[in-house]
């Protein structure tokens, strides 16, 4: 079976999108080639009206992505259905979902990703030995160099991440691979447990945007994934279908895309889809030549064994 849509993109005013090809036309225009008949825009975005953002959300507002719906609406929409959405921010370490659903009417869906596990002491709280080492590190740096400023070697201990430091800290990634699993799973549970989420569902549509992906290790999906209580995703999984919230099946996530039945996140989905949760295909495309990519969700729905009846109302 094929799908012919795509709900996870960012265009240009994505602060993490460098294209300045990926306008929104030039989106529209390559999905219609692909034979799409459904495409959803989903820039980042922090409802202003919530506090706490960090710099990388301090722009990327409703002031901010509100033009560009004006600008997709206006585009020739090939045929398509287009829908404006967006992705927005569950910080797990502060229980904050960064949308307030009486705000959330002016988009036709949302993306909650609770796994931006890269957003050290953000999203996930930031463990001691990283806060150790960027405490640290500066006056290694300034032992070295001794005509580099404290700020600018503060400000370089501050890049580190904690998978970046593991050769110089006592920790090992087993060490790692614990928290990390932990927090996926706790803040997706926090999440469902969550006021205006609540209230979110009962005004536009949910989607949990690479639901289990730790995007700050990467590398380590299958350890993190087996470190995870299956009971306790399968209670939380039910939970999440009861309240109609569907999953990002984010293509581009699949490392082990040749080797589907070896993969931790189509295991993931295959609980998933045992419990009742429904589906919605996306690329994350952040530039306009990964959308053909799109393609994988075929072999992904067989390996899952995803079917019509599977597909998220919304993109049907
Ligand atoms: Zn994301
Ligand atoms: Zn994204």
């Amino acid at each position: 079976m094929k799908f012919h849509h795509d709900i996870h993109t960012h265009t240009e005013i994505s602060s993490c999108c460098s294209d300045r090809m990926a306008t929104p036309e030039n989106f529209i225009r390559a999905a219609a080639e692909l034979g799409h008949t459904m495409f959803g825009f989903s820039n980042h975005l922090w409802d202003e009206s919530v506090e706490g953002e960090s710099n990388f959300y301090h722009k990327q507002t409703f002031a901010h992505i509100l033009p560009e719906k004006e600008r997709i609406f206006a585009a020739d929409n090939c045929g398509m259905k287009i829908l404006f959405g967006a992705e927005v921010e569950y910080c797990g370490k502060s229980d904050t979902l960064a949308l307030r659903a009486e705000n959330a009417s002016v988009l036709d869906y949302v993306l909650i990703p609770h796994t931006h596990t890269h957003m050290e002491g953000f999203v996930i709280p930031m463990t001691d030995k990283l806060a150790e080492f960027r405490a640290t590190f500066p006056n290694q740096l300034r032992e070295a160099f001794p005509w580099m400023s404290e700020k600018k070697a503060q400000a370089i201990a501050n890049t580190f991440k904690l998978p970046d430091t593991m050769p110089a800290l006592d920790y090992s990634w087993e060490e790692y691979d614990e928290v990390v699993a932990e927090f996926m799973m706790k803040s997706f549970e926090q999440l469902l447990e969550n006021p205006e989420l609540e209230k979110l569902t009962h005004t536009i549509p949910v989607i949990i945007a690479h639901p289990f992906y730790p995007c700050g290790t990467i590398g380590r999906v299958e350890q993190e994934y087996n470190l995870i209580d299956k009971e306790r995703m399968r209670q939380a999984f039910l939970k999440a279908a009861k309240m109609g919230i569907a999953f990002d099946v984010n293509v581009n996530t699949y490392r082990l895309i040749d080797d589907l039945e070896r993969e931790p996140l189509v295991k993931v989905m295959r609980l998933a889809k045992e419990c009742g949760v429904k589906f919605a295909f996306g690329t994350d495309a952040h530039r306009v030549d990964v959308l053909p990519t799109i393609n994988k969700g075929d072999a992904i729905a067989e390996a899952v064994g995803i079917t019509n009846d599977d597909i998220f109302e919304l993109v049907k």
